[in-house]
C-alpha cells in the first residue's frame, strides 16, 4: 500500500467508526515520526502539510520529502494541504500529488466560501482527491490565522447542510468547540451539536484542534461521526520535548541527530497514543 485518497480514507473510517489521526509535518524527523508511528500500528494515516511549514520550506519539498520516506511503509498514507486560503495554493497542491486538500474559506462570506471550495473540489473530484471545507470559524491561532475566540461561532445544522450540498466537499469541519493552539482551560464540545450535524449533512467531520481535547470527548465525537481529527500542537511539544531532553542532560551535544532523532522518538510515542485513541490501529488491513 502506499498513496490513497483521503476520499477513500475518511469514508472508510467514517463507515466503520473510527477516525484517521490528520499529523502535521514540520521537518523531516517528524515526517518519520508520523510514518513509523502509523507503521508500527499499522494505521491508515493523514500528514498533513500547513501554511508555516509551507511559507519556511515549500510544498513541493514537503512532498518530496515525504515521497523519500515512503520506500518501507506498508500502511495507507494520505498527504493533506490544511487551511488553505488561496485556489492557486490548492492547485499547486493537487499538481503536485497531494491526496486530499482543504480550502479554508471560514473568514469569507458564505457565497464567497461556497464558491472557491466548489472550484476546488471540481478539480480534486475529477482526479480522486480527497477535499475538506469549513464551515463556521474555530478559535485560537493555528498558522498566521487568528480568530477571537469570543467570535468562534458553534457551526448551525442548517449552514453546514447547505455548505456541504453547494460545495459537495467530502469531509467538513465544522466548529463545535475546538481551538487551535493551547487551551486555557479544558474544552467541552458542542456533542449535541455535532449528532445534529451528523443526522442531517451525512458526511464525515472533521475536528480540528484535537490536542488537548479530554479523551473521553474525542471518543462521543468519533461515535457522533467525526472521521478526521488534526493534531498538531501535541506533537510540536512532544518532538520539541524530545529535543530538550538530550540538550538538558548534555549543552555540548552538538550532534543533531542525537537530538533530533530523540524529539521523533518521543514524537513517534505520542502519534501512536492518537492513532490508539482515534481507533484507527490496526484499520490498515482492512483497506
Ligand atoms: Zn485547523
Amino acid at each position: 500500500m502506499s498513496y490513497l485518497s483521503g476520499y477513500t480514507m475518511t469514508q472508510h473510517a467514517w463507515n466503520n467508526g473510527y477516525a484517521i489521526g490528520a499529523f502535521s509535518a514540520h521537518n523531516a524527523e517528524t515526517i518519520r515520526a508520523i510514518l513509523l508511528a502509523a507503521e508500527q500500528e499499522q494505521a491508515p494515516v493523514m500528514i498533513q502539510v500547513g501554511q508555516k511549514v509551507i511559507s519556511v520550506m515549500g510544498l513541493e519539498p514537503m512532498k518530496a520529502m515525504i515521497d523519500a520516506f515512503m520506500h518501507d511503509i506498508s500502511v495507507p498514507v494520505c498527504i493533506h494541504l490544511d487551511h488553505s486560503r488561496s485556489f492557486a495554493q490548492t492547485m499547486q497542491a493537487v499538481q503536485a500529488g497531494f491526496q486530499s486538500v482543504m480550502f479554508d474559506g471560514s473568514h469569507l462570506p458564505f457565497d464567497e466560501n461556497v464558491r472557491i471550495t466548489r472550484a476546488v473540489a471540481d478539480v480534486a473530484h475529477a482526479l480522486n482527491i480527497g477535499v475538506e471545507g469549513e464551515i463556521g470559524k474555530i478559535g485560537g491561532t493555528e498558522d498566521d490565522i487568528s480568530v477571537d475566540e469570543k467570535d468562534a461561532l458553534i457551526t448551525s445544522s442548517d449552514e453546514a447542510l447547505k455548505f456541504a450540498e453547494l460545495t459537495t466537499v467530502d469531509y467538513l469541519a465544522v466548529s463545535i468547540g475546538t481551538a487551535h493552539g493551547l487551551y486555557k482551560q479544558t474544552p467541552k464540545l458542542a456533542l449535541a451539536r455535532l449528532q445534529e450535524i451528523r443526522e442531517i449533512v451525512r458526511k464525515p467531520i472533521v475536528l480540528h484542534g484535537g490536542s488537548g481535547v479530554p479523551d473521553d470527548q474525542i471518543c462521543k465525537a468519533i461515535a457522533l461521526g467525526v472521521a478526521k481529527i488534526n493534531v498538531d500542537t501535541e506533537l510540536r511539544q512532544a518532538f520539541t520535548q524530545g529535543v530538550a531532553e538530550v540538550l538538558n542532560n548534555d549543552p555540548t551535544e552538538f550532534v543533531l541527530a542525537v537530538s533530533l532523532g530523540h524529539g521523533r522518538d518521543v514524537m513517534k510515542k505520542k502519534v501512536a497514543e492518537k492513532i490508539r485513541l482515534f481507533g484507527s490501529q490496526g484499520k490498515a488491513a482492512l483497506f
